[in-house]
């Protein structure tokens, strides 16, 4: 599995020039935050980072990780990412401090070559599998009553044609305590009868059981034919999750807060999981997260992304899924983004449940001009 994880994964064939980075921003309008990066030649680069992060870690985007980047060559990115971790010992930053800038990084310097070779993200990161992507709606509420909850989900399955929902669990990290007490007992049969035995239900708790509770809320949702169990225990307790893995036969789902690849790499050998759950902003970036993919993959389990980005987050999710073997059946869809752009090759909305893959280079859409004028760059 470590050799799948080190296969390079950057597909540059047939492009020779040198890509010699000239500078690596970070630009700021309101809340949103997007990283620009530019060659000598003028070529440009730019992605939407993870703004509720990097509010609080700007500082090490602008100190460690963008110098770092100039004067070399964007081309050599997989390996450059290897000496960043070592660099001024980035490596004791690791976890969202340091993956989160960095993603910012990574994400604009993909789009860069994206746009010098002609190719879309997926092509530029091991092929485009599928150009259309099958989407779920999410609830983010916990502590609502029951009945207002189903209606809410009827309301954004409908609104968006969505074939899939995920709904909220538990108290997270609550220590076994509901939102509401009796509020999770009650709204998964519920949630089952009110859409009925084909639609595909997905749950999270977000960390919030035990392992006898984590069981006894999994046998419920196996009683509904649920799809997956998302975050039973403890996100870091591995442990404890392989056992209610072990004891369940509804796929458990994690992995949103796992920093490590060699974490990943043990999860997966030793099935803690059913649906590993890469974040792409919390995990640095596509290359790191296409390598956890890759091992899940190979150990026939699928990797399903999660987002954090809000922005273009959604844009993310469906470049990474068009690209991964096996996403699993459907992604998670945030289609709202304040941000201006325009993309020529999808709408990006939900249309009877998918998605369309953007097709232009890198990223595949452009952002409002003005809106990037009227950006500051960031300073430390
Ligand atoms: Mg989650």
């Amino acid at each position: 599995m470590a050799q799948i994880a080190n296969q390079p994964i950057l597909n540059l064939d047939g492009f020779d020039d040198t890509v010699t980075i000239a500078s690596l921003e970070l630009l700021r309008n309101g809340d949103t935050y997007l990283s620009r990066v530019r060659t000598e030649e003028g070529a440009e680069g730019i992605a939407v980072a993870n703004d509720a992060r990097l509010r609080e870690l700007y500082p090490i985007f602008v100190r460690r990780i963008a110098p770092f980047f100039i004067g070399k060559d964007a081309k050599q990115l997989e390996s450059l990412l290897v000496e960043l971790y070592r660099h001024s010992s980035n490596y004791k930053l690791q976890g969202i401090a340091l993956w989160a800038p960095q993603a910012a990084a990574e994400m604009a310097i993909l789009d860069l070559l994206g746009k010098l070779t002609n190719r879309s993200l997926g092509n530029l990161l091991g092929g485009v599998k599928r150009t259309k992507i099958q989407v779920y709606r999410a609830s983010s509420h916990r502590g609502n009553a029951p009945e207002e909850e189903v209606e809410y989900l009827k309301q954004q399955a409908a609104l968006y044609g969505a074939s899939a929902v995920k709904f909220r669990l538990g108290g997270r990290m609550s220590n076994n305590v509901d939102s509401l007490p009796g509020r999770s007992e009650a709204l998964i049969p519920m949630v089952r009868e009110a859409f009925g035995p084909e639609f595909t239900l997905y749950a999270d708790s977000n960390s919030s059981y035990d392992v006898a509770n984590a069981l006894r809320i999994g046998r419920l949702m196996e009683e509904y034919d649920y799809h997956f169990f998302e975050e039973p225990c403890p996100f870091d307790h591995l442990w404890e999750t392989k056992q209610v893995a072990d004891q369940l036969r509804i796929p458990i789902a994690g992995g949103e807060q796992e920093f490590s690849l060699r974490r990943f790499r043990w999860a997966i050998a030793h099935r803690v999981m059913d649906v590993i759950q890469p974040d792409l902003h919390y995990f640095g970036g596509y290359l790191r997260t296409l390598r956890v993919a890759r091992m899940a993959n190979a150990a026939g389990l699928p990797c399903t992304v999660h987002m954090s980005g809000s922005g273009l987050g959604y844009v993310d999710v469906c470049h990474l899924a068009s690209c991964i073997d096996d996403p699993g059946p459907h992604q998670e869809f945030k289609g709202e983004s304040d941000i201006p752009f325009q993309c020529a090759t999808s709408s990006l909305r939900c249309e009877d449940g998918f998605v369309q893959v953007p097709t232009g280079a890198g990223n595949g859409v452009t952002i409002d001009p003005d809106f990037l004028r009227e950006a500051s760059v960031v300073k430390a």
